[in-house]
């Protein structure tokens, strides 16, 4: 007879249709479908456990299984499961309202929900949008949006359109609307050829000059904070946050900030904004929210944009937007869990040590030949893998290096899901220093066994 397993990997095989996967590399390769979870660890259907170095895709907080969650969520949905938010309300969305807004930046006063980071970039795009047609400040010609290149904002076609990775985003483009793009601080590959921090961050002239020249059909600027995830883990120079939101306020620009990634401690502190003490008018937030249990988001937005769309129904300032399961009960009671843990087990308190324990731990990647750049935020880390070291060259793209690592380092036990040769790092919160080290041991090994 044929087991269980073997089913499970033919029917996976035969009707599954897997998320940024070449489907064609993926029949190819030794299937690994999860089964179970527990810390750290997730455990296959051949009862082999593995270290989750990315947190599930970037999700994970507090480990798999974290009794408080589970809990939490079982404890409402002896309750009710879902209920709307359009018109009615319920306990977990206003509860988790109150305690988003204990812990945001500054200035934001009002949570929108909805139930993925595409879309909560897609409500920020949005709000953008409506709030220059309609507020008292009136400027309908405000309708397009600033994104640097490399910034990655989901992938619906909002945000695919503000979406700066040509791999993901290029196939796309007759159906987008235009943006205007400055070059990302991307410090390895500066596009002006500079080196910081001499250049004094040069390249927020490139973003003033477009605001002097756009601003007035501009709505929003909309980037990663500190941060651009699926970029390749670009960490912004110093400074260049703050000054972002400056030149927006000198324009008259709002500014989205997409925590989506970078939220919920991830770089070291609740929200990424905070490393600059700086304050978006719009803020997308979703992955971490729910320690990686259910399918939650939010766009956080000021009193200032809330106000412009109020009026009489018949004026049309009514925001029409909304999903289904916006504010979902057992989501928001997951993500109060979380928020709970936070405070209890004290977990950004817990987290410079085992940042700088792994910026230690990475130190040594300089010494493979092919890493020609490390950079680390807080528990975010991308290692640059380059065919060339002097020439900063990439490798082919049939080289498939990443996915050769990926299935190393699997042998080995352990997780990992790099972007393009960018080797990702984004364990959970809960990592422990013992884990981290085998974490970076493995994908050092793993790296050396390709490419050495
Ligand atoms: C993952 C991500 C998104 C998209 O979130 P989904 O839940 O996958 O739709 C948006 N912005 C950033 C910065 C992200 O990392």
């Amino acid at each position: 007879m044929e087991s269980k397993a073997r089913r499970l990997e033919k029917i996976d095989q035969n009707v599954l249709w897997h998320p940024f996967t070449q489907m064609r590399d993926y029949g190819r390769i030794p299937p690994l479908i999860i089964e179970e979870g527990k810390g750290s660890y997730v455990k296959d259907i051949y009862g082999r456990w593995y270290l989750d170095g990315v947190s599930s895709l970037w999700v994970n907080v507090h480990g798999h299984r974290k009794k408080e969650v589970d809990q939490a969520i079982v404890r409402q949905i002896g309750k009710i499961a879902h209920s709307t938010l359009l018109g009615i309300s319920n306990v977990p969305a206003i509860e988790l309202a109150e305690q988003l807004m204990k812990i945001a930046p500054r200035g934001l006063a009002k949570v929108f929900y909805s139930d993925n980071g595409s879309t909560a970039v897609e409500v920020a795009l949005k709000m953008a949008f409506q709030f220059w047609k309609q507020s008292s400040k009136k400027d309908p010609k405000k309708k397009k949006f600033i994104a640097l290149t490399n910034g990655y904002h989901g992938d619906t076609i909002g945000s695919v359109s503000v979406g700066g990775i040509d791999l993901f985003h290029g196939t796309y483009k007759p159906l987008l609307f235009p943006t205007f793009r400055v070059a990302s601080p991307y410090c390895y590959r500066c596009s002006l050829r500079r080196a910081y921090p001499s250049c004094r961050v040069e390249c927020l002239n490139l973003l003033e000059k477009t605001m002097k020249k756009h601003h007035a059909e501009v709505a929003a600027l909309i980037l990663e904070p500190m941060v651009q995830g699926a970029g390749g883990m670009i960490v912004f120079p110093k400074g260049y946050l703050k000054e972002a939101r400056f030149l927006c306020n000198k324009y008259h620009i709002l500014m989205i900030a997409d925590e989506v990634a970078t939220g919920f401690g991830r770089t070291g502190k609740m929200f990424a904004c905070e490393h600059e003490k700086v304050s978006p008018d719009l803020m997308a937030i979703s992955k971490g929210i729910s320690a990686g249990y259910l399918p939650l988001a939010a766009t956080l937005t000021t009193e200032g944009i809330y106000q412009a769309f109020l009026g009489e129904a018949q004026e049309l300032k009514t925001f029409y937007h909304g999903h289904s399961y916006t504010g979902n009960p057992l989501a928001c009671c997951a993500a109060l869990a979380s928020l709970e843990l936070f405070k209890q087990e004290r977990i950004l308190e817990a987290l410079p040590s085992k940042i700088q324990f792994l910026k230690r731990e990475l130190r040594r990647f300089y010494q493979i030949l092919v890493v020609g750049d490390i950079r680390q935020k807080g528990l975010m880390v991308g290692i640059e893998l380059v065919a060339d070291r002097k020439k900063k060259t990439p490798f082919p793209m049939e080289a498939k290096v990443g996915l050769k690592i990926v299935l190393e380092a699997r042998k080995r036990g352990v997780i990992i899901r790099p972007l393009g040769d960018v080797m990702v790092l984004m364990p959970p919160l809960s990592i422990t220093k013992e884990e981290l080290k085998r974490l970076t041991q493995v994908v050092f090994d793993s790296t050396e066994a390709v490419l050495s």
